[in-house]
């Protein structure tokens, strides 16, 4: 089965503790702090690289971990940085939180980047907490977790050139005469079931070449757009060509009727599909009933407002034609994109909102503080430390959130939970 969908759990590193560490030295009398701070956590990041065209591998190996960042030491030492850990997919992929659907961005040229799961902040080392009036704080932080989380991958292939038409219409055959003159630019492998890739060499003006690569898509059906068979799958690779190649089976029974069918998929799928630039050709000229057929065929394809091109794979008929037509509508499609002007900047993905601010709700068992400042710095918190308790507590003095607590009825012992934290209220503090 062509794998162009696949879910990935990504767990970006932790940031590594900070230190809470005194200097201890013959020679200096009164040993301030001097803990280092923790590395960053390393990320997960996705990477577009060119020549890959499935994401298969996914299936089987869906987990990936970066690296915690290490802890801070003595002597103001810092923690390593943890080590960021790379998707390598084929251009053309989507990021999508699942099961939410957030889109999270893609990566379409090849070297593009996009991260996935951000690892988390180095805790600071108690070096950072000395004031004029503390000078030998204890108080150091803790790592920030990384992000973790599934993702949706999705591959939608980014092909110039799409071709579409009815089965046995002829498209691979004539993909392949197009793009086996040319045998060193296309390798890429292709199943039966996944979209053949070829790369046309055009002439890009001044002795210039281009290499436009062209997809045929298979498992175009009656139905398609409803979501039968594979069909559904394959349209959506369709979506994002720039300029269509209509393949007309010229020794149908009524190569009129079949495209139009096809046609009528094609706008029912996406009313603006065929609104780029499209041009068409009828195959298999070398057989005597599609020349009979040609003069009616290109009557009728003409009274529908196209100007068929008469081709055959297996002659050589009307190739040359064929490629100055692809050649053209890419110049119009280029055009177009220049009026439109630059498509807009891609998203970056942020798991956090930045929103600021608390709330404390009630729960069935206690009270929960909400509000990502303040989960962070209770993540941060090492409540075993006892200057780094006193350090929460007068935040949550400043922020008024001890006071509501109170008045949502915290008193000793009441459950009070702050993120993944569950802490136990006591009214001495
Ligand atoms: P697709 O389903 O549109 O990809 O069609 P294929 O490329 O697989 O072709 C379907 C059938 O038509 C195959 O048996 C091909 O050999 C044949 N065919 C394709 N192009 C030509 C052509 O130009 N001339 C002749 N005689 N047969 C062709
Ligand atoms: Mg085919």
């Amino acid at each position: 089965m062509f794998a162009d969908r696949v879910r990935i759990h990504v767990t970006a590193g932790a940031g590594g503790d900070g230190s809470p560490s005194m200097r201890r030295e013959a020679h200096v009398p009164r040993g301030g702090p001097d803990g280092g701070d923790g590395g960053r956590g390393g990320s997960v990041i996705l990477v577009a690289e060119a020549g890959l065209t499935s994401l298969a591998a996914f299936r089987r190996s869906p987990h990936v971990k970066a690296t915690a960042g290490g802890r801070g030491a003595r002597r103001r030492a810092h923690g390593r940085d943890g080590i960021d850990a790379f998707v390598i997919v084929p251009p053309g992929t989507v990021a999508r939180r699942h099961p939410e659907g957030e889109l999270l961005g893609e990566v379409l040229a090849p070297g593009d980047r996009l991260v996935l799961a951000r690892g988390g902040r180095g805790g600071r080392g108690n070096v950072h907490f000395a004031t004029s009036t503390h000078q030998a704080p204890r108080h150091y932080e803790r790592g920030d977790p990384g992000e973790t989380g599934w993702v949706e991958l999705e591959l939608k292939l980014i092909a110039d050139i799409g071709f579409v038409g009815a089965p046995n219409a002829g498209k691979s055959t004539l993909l392949a005469a197009l793009t086996e003159a040319r045998p060193e630019v296309g390798a890429y492998p292709f199943t039966t079931t996944s979209p053949n890739l070829g790369v046309l060499a055009l002439e890009a003006g001044d002795d210039e070449e281009r290499g436009v690569v062209l997809a045929d898509v298979p498992g175009l059906i009656e139905g398609a757009h409803r979501g039968q068979g594979l069909g559904h799958e394959f349209l959506r690779h369709v979506e994002r060509c720039r300029v269509l190649l209509a393949v007309v089976n010229g020794a149908a029974d009524d190569p009129v009727a079949e495209w139009r069918a096809v046609a009528d998929e094609l706008r029912l799928h996406e009313p603006g599909l065929l609104e780029r630039p499209v041009r068409m050709a009828v195959t298999k000229q070398d057989l005597p009933e599609a020349r009979q057929a040609w003069p009616a065929v290109s009557t009728a394809l003409g009274a529908d407002g196209w100007e068929p091109i008469a081709v055959s794979a297996h002659d050589g008929t009307g190739l040359d034609d064929v490629r100055r037509a692809l050649a053209e509508a890419l110049a119009e499609a280029d055009a177009r994109a220049a009026e439109i002007g630059p498509e807009p900047a891609r998203r970056l993905h942020r798991f956090d909102p930045t929103a600021d601010g608390w709330e404390v709700i009630a729960e069935a068992d206690g009270l929960r503080v909400r509000g990502r400042g303040i989960e962070r710095t209770a993540a941060r918190t090492d409540f075993t430390n006892a200057e780094s308790r006193d350090r929460f507590q007068r935040r949550l003095e400043r922020l008024g959130i001890d006071a509501e607590l109170r008045r949502l009825g915290a008193r000793d012992g009441t459950l009070v939970r702050i993120g993944a934290l569950e802490l136990e209220w006591g009214d001495e503090s």
